[in-house]
């Protein structure tokens, strides 16, 4: 069987991420833009794992590949959870994450809790070239959010999340730090042993 594996997602932040990931493994990783037109997956579940599933199986079916496909959010305690499953389409009226991130300061700000936690949550499936699905695992990442955003780097709610243990934002810490503590590295720690063995490889 050949090693190649879709990363099926069109977010480009996590493609570098996860590509980050296989460096020095036998996967050769492809991605969703080396397929021209295929039809975006909806994401459609109540849950990170019930989304990952269908991202999974279904770019798994369009592409004839073996894929691994990621559901991904954002929990912040005192919105009771949300956005959640749907962190990608909050405040869809405002289309840049500066603007979103300013609306859910000011969110949590109206709900007049003083608790600042959040968790980053990360669903990674793996879905054989028919659909079937492999493997589910989940990975989490406690945190704070705090009052004004910090640094630059990766992406999305990245320069409002303060990893617990850290005194700096996801946006301040570097990109070798992230993968090592992100709720995604943790989700990849689980799957890749799942991996290994569905791909043959035995180290
Ligand atoms: P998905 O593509 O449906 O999984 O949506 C994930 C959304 O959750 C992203 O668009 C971001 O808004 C948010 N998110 C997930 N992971 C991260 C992260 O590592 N940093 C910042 N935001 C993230």
């Amino acid at each position: 069987m050949g090693k190649r594996l879709l990363i099926a997602t069109n977010n480009q932040g996590k493609v570098e991420e996860l590509r980050g990931m296989f460096a020095g493994s036998s996967i050769e990783v492809v991605s969703l833009a080396a397929f021209g037109n295929i039809p975006e997956i909806e994401e459609t579940g109540a849950t990170f794992a019930e989304n990952a599933r269908l991202k999974a199986a279904g770019y798994a079916l369009a592409t004839g590949l073996p894929a691994l496909a990621d559901d991904s959010g954002l929990q912040v305690a005192a919105l009771g959870g949300r956005p959640g499953v749907l962190s990608a389409r909050y405040g869809s009226e405002v289309s840049s994450f500066a603007q979103k991130i300013e609306m859910l300061l000011a969110e949590v700000l109206a709900s007049g809790s003083q608790d600042r936690s959040a968790r980053f949550v990360c669903d990674i499936t793996l879905a054989s070239p028919n659909g079937e699905i492999v493997a589910t695992k989940e990975g989490i990442c406690d945190g704070l959010i705090i009052e004004k955003p910090r640094g630059s780097g990766g992406f999305g709610y990245d320069p409002i999340f303060m990893p617990l243990g850290y005194e700096k934002t996801f946006g301040e810490l570097s990109s070798a730090i992230k993968s090592q503590i992100s709720h995604r590295a943790r989700a990849f720690s689980l799957i890749m042993p799942i991996l290994r063995d569905y791909f043959g490889i035995l180290t």
